[in-house]
């Protein structure tokens, strides 16, 4: 466990870039700090390696005042991935990922041999290990300097901005990968990122920074979501916090309707009666197969013999969250969201202001 207690730091030219900082780091997690430019978020996370001395309180890894470790001693427990990957240009992309391992004085060889296993753990191809970064776009860059600072299997991860540099659709696919990663390997993370949205995605906890080093609220995203400490942190979080609260929400607690769910094996008449412009149609195993507008149906007959007008995305009541649901019902050409079970058999049908319930109707909490 990280522990800050009464930290502050001031450089010399009178800043004060960290504020009497209280706070406790768990092992195994994620912990974001966010903020806009400025507010002491890398500071901070440089405390943690001693790359920067506090000016008062301390820091402990593990119980221990880290200013009582001898530094490089430190920072050989503690990985550090950095913004544009700060990658060596001169290096080939497996002699990056070794570097620290030959650090660690093992063979050339052997560390090879794991720089290869981490370009596989990060996603890089086996053949881009000769490649030069400059060779690399920038988020297999990323994935290099994450691969690097994963070499010596550091309990602790400190990550500054790492994703930042590169575009949203890369920087997506990181993240996914990121989470992925941590599944498995359970680091203590430290994440620091000006993106309130990438530190509610990333984050098991998110501690909000402001100007001068304050530290305003540490909090789940949940927590933050739902119950925004101050003025400051609603400001920071948006206007459109609740529909990004349904993110947390189950899909499977959502109100589902069957009264407009039939077998194609149904007489159209059936349709007709139902109190809705759409239907949705499905096989005799209840599998979605499309909607059918009331509108255009055909005189008589099954529901076999109607047009259907494609699904759009089901949503899973055992896996997603509200939030898929809601994109699920916006997108669908009915407005509503069909959630089916784990053999992808229809429960029922939902709508965007069901889902909502009116959480998401503006701010004024
Ligand atoms: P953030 O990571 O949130 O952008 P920083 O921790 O980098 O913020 O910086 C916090 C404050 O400390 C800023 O006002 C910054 O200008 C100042 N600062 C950072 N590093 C130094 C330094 N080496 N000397 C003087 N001031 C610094």
């Amino acid at each position: 466990m990280i522990t800050f207690d009464a930290v502050s730091k001031q450089y010399p030219n009178g800043t004060t870039a960290v504020d009497n900082l209280s706070l406790e780091f768990p092992d195994g997690g994620i912990t974001v700090l966010v903020g806009t430019s400025g507010c002491g978020k890398s500071t901070t996370l440089r405390m943690i390696n001693r790359m920067v001395e506090p000016t008062a309180g301390t820091v402990s890894l593990d119980g221990k005042d880290i200013s009582t470790v001898n530094a490089p001693e430190l920072r050989r427990g503690i990985g550090y991935v950095i913004q544009h990957a700060g990658l060596f240009p001169h290096r080939t992309v497996l002699d990056n990922v070794a570097t620290v391992p030959l650090l660690l004085g093992w063979s050339k060889k052997k560390a090879r041999a794991r720089a290869g296993e981490l370009m596989e753990l990060v996603g890089l191809p086996a053949n881009y290990a000769k490649r030069y970064p400059y060779q690399l776009s920038g988020g297999q860059q990323q994935r290099v300097g994450v691969a690097r600072a994963l070499g010596a299997d550091p309990p602790v991860l400190l990550m500054d901005e790492p994703f930042s540099a590169v575009d949203p659709v890369v920087r997506a696919d990181l993240q996914a990968e990121f989470l992925r990663l941590q599944k498995d390997l359970h680091k203590t993370i430290v994440f620091v990122t000006h993106d309130i949205d990438e530190a509610i995605k990333l984050g098991d906890k998110v501690a909000v920074f402001r100007t001068g080093g304050k530290l305003v609220q540490y909090d789940t995203p949940e927590n933050l979501l739902s119950a925004p400490a101050d003025e400051f942190v609603r400001g920071f979080i948006g206007h459109d916090r609740g529909i990004r609260r349904l993110s947390f929400v189950d899909s499977a607690a959502l109100p589902l309707s069957d009264a407009l769910v039939l077998p194609d094996s149904a007489p159209v008449s059936k349709a007709r009666a139902a109190d809705g412009p759409w239907v949705l149609v499905t096989d005799a195993a209840r599998k979605p197969l499309g909607w059918a507008a009331v509108s255009a149906l055909p005189q008589d007959g099954t529901l076999a013999d109607a047009t259907l007008t494609p699904l759009g995305h089901t949503f899973s009541l055992a896996t997603d969250s509200a939030r898929a649901a809601l994109d699920a019902a916006l997108l669908s050409p009915s407005g509503l969201a069909v959630g089916v079970d784990e053999e992808g058999a229809v429960v029922g049908v939902t709508d965007a202001a069901a889902i909502t319930g009116g959480s998401s109707g503006g701010d004024s909490q």
